[in-house]
C-alpha cells in the first residue's frame, strides 16, 4: 500500500535494507537510509538517540545579554550521506560531526535548487528562486529582497563574507548586500586553468585575519565562511585517498567518486583547522554556529553527475547542524527542514523580527514538533544566463517538486509528466510511479501546481556577463539549456 503524505507515523516505518548501497562503499546509499540506521540504533555512540534524556542546552542570551556572533559555515556541493554523522563510513568527517554533536542535527533538510548563487540565496532571504529572482546562477536576487546580513547589519552586526565560488561574486549573485566586506577574491586559485574555485586555505586565512581584528573592538560579528573543494572538476587530497572496497574494479566512474569523497573529507580538515584558530579570536561557545551546504551532488545516481539539472535527492539533500547560546545539545530532529529555514532561525535566534514575506520557519521554535506532512518545493532550472535561449525560449524550470518525510512529486516541463515516489518505500527515487491511486494523485499534483502556479514570480534582470564570466561559469559546468 502506499503511503499517503499525510502520513505521521514516519519513523516507525522500515527503510529498504542496506545491500542497495552505492557500489563503491564511499558513501551510505542515501542520508535517508543513514537515518534509518542511526534510528535503530546502528550508529549509536554518534550522538545519544533523538528519544533520550534532554541534554542540557547552552543558556540562551537574555534580554540584556549581548547578542552573539554569527558563524555561517557552508560548504559548496556537500551530500548530506557523505558526512559520517549522517551514515557516511568512507569518508569520515570528524571535525563536522563534532560542531554538529555540539548542536542540533536536521536530519531531513532540502535545498530549494541545485545551483549556488540562487541557493544561497534561498538561505538568506527565505524564499523560492522563483520569488527571490535569482533562478539561474549569473541571475543577481532581485535588489529590494531583504537579506539576512543586511538585516543583521541593522541590528549592530558587523559583518563579512568569504566565498570561494565564482558564481557568488557579487555582480552574479547579488549576495553582498549587508556585508561591510565581501571578500571574493580569487586571486588564490585551485587550478591552473582559471580561478573559478578559491582554496580552502585562501578562505580560512582571510576569515581568521578578519575575524581577529574584527573581535578586538566590542559589538556581534557575522562572519560567512564559504568552501568550495566538494564542486567539480574532483581533486585528490595527499592524506585523504579512498580505496576500492574488496572485489569491487576502479572504474573510472568509482575513481570519480573516490576523488569527490576526498574533497569532502579534505574540506572537513580545514573546517576543523578554521574553528581551531578562530577559537583564538571568539568564544565559539557563545557564537551561534549554523553549518550546511548550498545543495548537493549527484554522482551518478539518475545518470546524472553534478547538481542543478533535476530534483533528485542527491542534488537537494544538504547537511544542516545549529550550534550555539540557546541551542539544544547532542539532539537530531527528524523535523523535515529546507534552506530557506536559515534566515528565521538566525533571526529568531537572535530575537530580531524576521521580514513578513518569508517562507521559511525558526527551526528552533519546530524542531520538537516535526511536522511530517510539511510541504518542502524545490526547482530545478536551465543552467545560466550562458544559454541565450533560456529567458526567451524557457520560462518554465525544468522540473519542479514538492516533498514531504513520505511522498514526494515531480513534475517535469519538458515531458509534460507527473511522477510520484514513495520515499518510505523506495528512498532512491529510482521507480516513480506515474499511476499512483486515484485518492493520491490529484490532490498532489494539484498541490504541486498550485504552489508553483501562485508563487510570486520576479525576474531578476540578468547583469552582464564579462568574457571572464563565461568562462568561468563554464568551468564548473554551469553551461545548456539541460
Ligand atoms: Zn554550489
Amino acid at each position: 500500500m502506499r503511503s499517503t503524505d499525510t502520513e505521521t507515523d514516519t519513523d516507525s516505518m522500515p527503510f529498504p535494507p542496506t545491500s542497495r548501497s552505492t557500489p563503491t562503499g564511499v558513501a551510505s546509499p542515501t542520508r535517508r537510509l543513514a537515518t534509518s540506521c542511526i534510528l535503530s540504533g546502528l550508529l549509536l555512540g554518534l550522538l545519544p538517540a533523538a528519544t533520550g534524556a534532554q541534554q542540557s542546552s547552552a543558556a540562551p542570551p537574555g534580554p540584556e545579554s549581548p547578542r552573539p556572533h554569527v558563524l555561517l559555515l557552508t560548504v559548496d556541493t556537500l551530500r548530506a550521506d557523505h558526512l559520517s554523522i549522517y551514515g557516511s563510513k568512507q569518508p569520515r568527517t570528524p571535525h563536522i560531526d563534532a560542531l554538529a554533536r555540539r548542536g542540533l542535527l536536521f536530519e531531513d533538510a532540502l535545498t530549494t535548487i541545485g545551483k549556488t548563487g540562487p541557493a544561497f540565496a534561498s538561505a538568506f532571504s527565505s524564499l523560492h528562486p522563483p520569488t527571490h529572482g535569482a533562478r539561474r546562477n549569473g541571475v543577481p536576487v532581485r535588489d529590494d529582497v531583504p537579506l539576512l546580513a543586511e538585516i543583521l547589519a541593522q541590528n549592530g552586526y558587523r559583518t563579512a563574507a568569504f566565498i570561494s565560488n565564482w558564481t557568488l561574486r557579487d555582480h552574479l549573485s547579488g549576495l553582498a548586500r549587508g556585508f561591510d566586506v565581501w571578500d571574493e577574491d580569487f586571486s588564490k586559485r585551485r587550478y591552473g586553468v582559471g580561478p573559478s574555485e578559491r582554496r580552502a586555505d585562501s578562505v580560512i586565512a582571510a576569515t581568521v585575519k578578519w575575524t581577529k581584528k574584527a573581535a578586538a573592538s566590542p559589538g556581534p560579528l557575522l562572519i560567512w565562511a564559504h568552501f568550495s573543494e566538494p564542486h567539480t572538476p574532483y581533486d585528490e587530497h595527499d592524506g585523504f585517498r579512498f580505496r576500492v572496497e574488496p572485489g569491487e574494479r576502479r572504474t573510472p566512474q568509482v575513481a570519480k567518486r573516490l576523488r569527490y569523497a576526498s574533497e569532502v573529507a579534505y574540506t572537513d580538515a580545514k573546517i576543523g583547522e578554521l574553528l581551531r584558530r578562530l577559537e583564538s579570536h571568539i568564544d565559539l561557545d557563545r557564537t551561534l554556529i549554523l553549518f550546511f551546504a548550498d545543495h548537493g551532488e549527484s554522482i551518478g545516481e539518475h545518470d546524472y553527475w553534478g547538481h542543478g539539472r533535476n530534483v533528485h535527492w542527491p542534488n537537494l539533500d544538504i547537511p544542516l547542524a545549529i550550534v550555539g547560546p540557546g541551542v539544544p545539545q547532542q539532539r537530531r530532529s527528524t523535523m523535515p527542514a529546507s534552506i530557506i529555514d536559515v534566515l528565521p532561525t538566525v533571526l529568531g535566534a537572535l530575537r530580531i523580527p524576521a521580514p513578513e514575506a518569508i517562507e521559511g520557519l525558526d527551526l528552533l521554535q519546530h524542531w520538537q514538533t516535526p511536522d511530517d506532512a510539511r510541504q518542502r518545493f524545490a526547482v530545478a532550472d536551465r543552467s545560466t544566463a550562458l544559454f541565450e535561449k533560456a529567458k526567451e525560449e524557457y520560462a518554465d524550470p525544468l522540473q519542479i517538486a514538492m516533498q514531504t518525510r513520505s511522498v514526494k512529486t515531480i513534475f517535469d516541463f519538458d515531458m509534460r509528466q507527473t511522477r510520484y515516489y514513495d520515499l518510505r518505500r523506495d528512498p532512491l527515487e529510482l521507480e516513480s510511479d506515474i499511476n499512483p491511486p486515484l485518492e493520491l494523485k490529484p490532490p498532489l499534483r494539484r498541490r504541486l501546481a498550485n504552489w508553483y502556479r501562485g508563487l510570486p514570480k520576479h525576474d531578476a534582470d540578468e547583469g552582464p556577463l564579462s568574457e571572464e564570466d563565461r568562462k568561468q561559469l563554464e568551468s564548473l559546468g554551469y553551461t545548456g539549456g539541460r
